[in-house]
């Protein structure tokens, strides 16, 4: 329960308005360490209540510690890219409705004139994207000395997009700070063990993959298809008949489009994201699908970034993603916070060979299912060997090769 954490009562008031029972895994974790003002290191994915584990902690600091005057930003929060500024600004608002506290987020692609009158205003926390917060730093309209607790959110993510820097140059800035968190998908590779040196100070580490049951339980299988006109038919049948809401993946921004004029021509209504989109264009798309106005939602893994839509009912693959990794990243869509989730890929013969590879990473099976008045005409092309038979297979190869040596 919330309460048993010693957040004061408006904190725990938002838990309950925003429909948090009781604390996630992370959350149970990070907070208590946090508020006896430790620096945090945590491996955390998305789905894993990740956001509230960083945002709770950092608004009872400011309500511990009230400032006697209006001022600069105290809690200053970096993310990747827009889409998650925009998602973590959203619940930290949510989280301190019940508080006086102001939050602001400054990214690029939005008009600097706004960011301007964003930090001459009293701003307790701000979420920024680094390339546009640094921009305002040398420029001198943000002004890093009142920080007093640094959050990174998806350092992995951030130090991959070239990020790394930047950001430290920013942690530089904002060196009279009292508290840094870092928190990121995965702590592996060398990158952000580095980076959390020296950034950190004498961290807690936390690691806290997603549970089960915090992921929720994710159905998968697998449909296999003919040709194109029969994957069509597939997703049509399963959106009329299976779906609540579904972000349909494609591997390109022509894929896309074909299938948005498939859907178009359907009557299916859809919504949809690419890459080279305006700001403005990709965040009303998002708005729409969060507000249940279009229940599906079709794109790209670029396009796809970062986006929070917290109970979309399925993930589709149109196309299998060209990683296994990538596959995971996906389907964690669905079935968030303790949510039921399914996740159906179909699946053509040119993307077969995907297939026994992302049920090694996952450990995990992909059944195939057959949707009775659309059943595929051709067999399954034989696929490479399971799990457990090929270790077995491979070691009795590798002493053969040995005995001959
Ligand atoms: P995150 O890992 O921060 O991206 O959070 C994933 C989703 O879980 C978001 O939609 C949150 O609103 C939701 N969430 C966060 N904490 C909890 C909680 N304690 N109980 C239920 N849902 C939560």
């Amino acid at each position: 329960m919330f309460d048993e954490l010693d957040l004061d009562d408006a904190l725990v008031s938002a838990c309950k308005e925003m429909g948090f029972k009781k604390p996630t895994g992370i959350q149970q974790q990070v907070i208590p360490a946090a508020m006896e003002m430790r620096d945090i290191l945590a491996s955390a994915p998305t789905g894993t209540g990740k956001t509230a584990a960083f945002l709770l902690p950092a608004l009872q600091f400011l309500l511990d510690n009230p400032r006697r005057d209006p001022g600069a930003c105290r809690v200053l929060i970096l993310t990747p890219t827009r889409e998650l500024a925009l998602q973590v600004f959203e619940q930290a608002k949510a989280l301190s409705q019940f508080t006086r506290f102001n939050c602001g987020v400054i990214t690029g692609g939005i008009n600097y004139g706004t960011d301007k009158d964003l930090l001459e205003q009293n701003l307790d926390i701000l979420v920024a994207t680094p390339g546009r917060l640094f921009e305002h730093i040398e420029k001198e309209s943000f002004d890093c000395r009142e920080i007093e607790i640094f959050i990174l959110d998806e350092a992995d993510r951030m130090l991959d997009m070239g990020f790394g820097g930047i950001v430290n140059q920013i942690a530089a800035e904002a060196r009279w700070r009292k508290q840094t968190y870092l928190f990121s998908a995965t702590l592996e590779g060398g990158g952000v063990a580095r980076f959390a040196r020296d950034i950190l100070n004498d961290p807690i580490e936390v690691q806290a993959s997603a549970t089960r049951s915090e992921q929720g339980k994710i159905l998968q299988w697998i449909h296999l298809c003919d040709d194109a006109a029969h994957k069509f038919a597939l997703l049509r049948h399963i959106l009329q008949n299976q779906v609540q809401t579904a972000i349909v993946f494609v591997k390109t921004r022509d894929r896309l489009m074909e299938l948005r004029g498939k859907l178009d021509s359907e009557g299916i209504a859809n919504c949809y994201l690419q890459g080279e989109m305006p700001q403005d264009k990709r965040n009303l798309a998002i708005a729409r699908f969060k507000a249940g106005e279009v229940k599906l939602l079709i794109a790209t893994d670029v396009a796809a970034r970062g986006i929070d839509v917290p109970d979309v009912s399925h993930v589709i693959n149109y196309d299998m993603p060209r990683t296994a990794d990538i596959y995971l990243h996906r389907i964690g869509r669905t079935g968030r916070a303790g949510k039921k989730g399914t996740a159906i890929s179909l699946v053509e013969a040119h993307d077969i060979a995907m297939v026994p590879k992302v049920e090694r990473y996952t450990g995990e099976a992909l059944k195939r299912r057959v949707i009775e008045e659309l059943k595929p005409k051709h067999k399954a092309p034989k696929l490479p060997a399971k799990k457990k038979k090929a270790p077995g297979k491979k070691s009795a190869a590798k002493k053969k090769v040995k005995k001959k040596k």
